[in-house]
């Protein structure tokens, strides 16, 4: 069964730090780390960092001294809480400016992309639907948007902002609040809500009931979260669903049930539907 995971920006999420850091001596964690990543643990989340590391491609530091910091991370993690371990780190040491050249390209691992989420859920069996990015900067949480997760921004007033935390964002999150510990108690709520068709133990009529009052529940979720970003989301393209699976039903239901006397006309008005949906969609797409 795939597993959900809590995937954390590194930089002035866990640890101190709004620009490069390849000092392991200089690491210093951000108040309320090892506890988040202990309760995470506890919820059931697999526990991953994602941070772009383009001090790398820019020759401040080596990919060597980048594990190093990493290292001390964890070290000091695990001293803190015995329970605050990180499955797995994933960084971009890429950048499109690179100064040394092999580190100088356009990856799909930076972010805003989700490269670095889609390969730690291939490595570890996740299930990004019901996995969260943690970050502090929009860049983050357009990652785990265009991943399909769910996302927190923390807006932590006590941290210096890194110039990324400043880039104007095309996606909001789902929550925004201003501690670790604010955003581990988000989830455990949410957590809490999802499990609830679970709990029930008749598997009957009132099991499947509810199982499809939380799928609908979900489904609106979603609408709302799409509807909240225009780009994702036109009345012209939820028309066009509407008359794909009416042309969709037509085309089978006519196939079934020949119709006596006018053989052809639910086949001639499914691929009218047809034609209308793509011309929709085609429409929404000029915008
Ligand atoms: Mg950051």
């Amino acid at each position: 069964m795939k597993k959900p995971a809590i995937f954390f920006d590194r930089d002035n999420t866990l640890i101190a730090c709004d620009g490069y850091l390849g000092d392991p001596a200089a690491v210093r964690l951000i108040p309320g780390a090892a506890a988040a990543i202990a309760r995470a643990h506890d919820l059931g989340f697999a526990v991953i960092t994602f941070s772009n590391q383009s001090g790398v491609a820019r020759g401040l530091f080596d990919e060597t001294a980048l594990v190093a910091v990493n290292e001390k991370m964890a070290q000091l993690l695990l001293q803190e809480n015995r329970r605050a371990k990180i499955d797995r780190n994933e960084f971009c040491p890429f950048h499109p400016e690179a100064t040394i050249e092999k580190y100088r390209k356009d990856s799909d691992l930076r972010k805003p992309k989700p490269g670095m989420i889609l390969s730690a859920a291939a490595a570890l069996d996740l299930d990004l639907r019901v996995s969260w990015i943690v970050g502090d900067a929009p860049r983050d949480i357009e990652a785990g948007y265009a991943a399909g997760c769910r996302t927190i921004l923390v807006s932590n007033p006590a941290l210096s902002p890194s110039p990324a935390t400043l880039q104007p964002s095309s996606v909001d999150p789902d929550e925004t609040v201003s501690s670790l510990g604010e955003a581990i108690e988000v989830i455990a709520a949410t957590a809490d809500e999802d499990d609830e068709p679970a709990q029930i133990s008749n598997p009957g009529v009132e099991g499947e009931l509810a199982r499809i009052e939380h799928l609908l529940q979900r489904l609106l979720d979603q609408v709302r979260r799409q509807s909240e970003h225009p780009a994702d989301f036109s009345l012209g393209k939820m028309l066009a669903g509407v008359t794909q699976i009416l042309a969709i039903a037509l085309a089978v239901g006519s196939y079934f049930y020949k119709p006596v006397g006018e053989p052809l006309m639910p086949m001639l008005v499914a691929i009218f539907l047809q034609i209308l949906t793509i011309s929709l969609l085609v429409m929404g797409r000029e915008k």
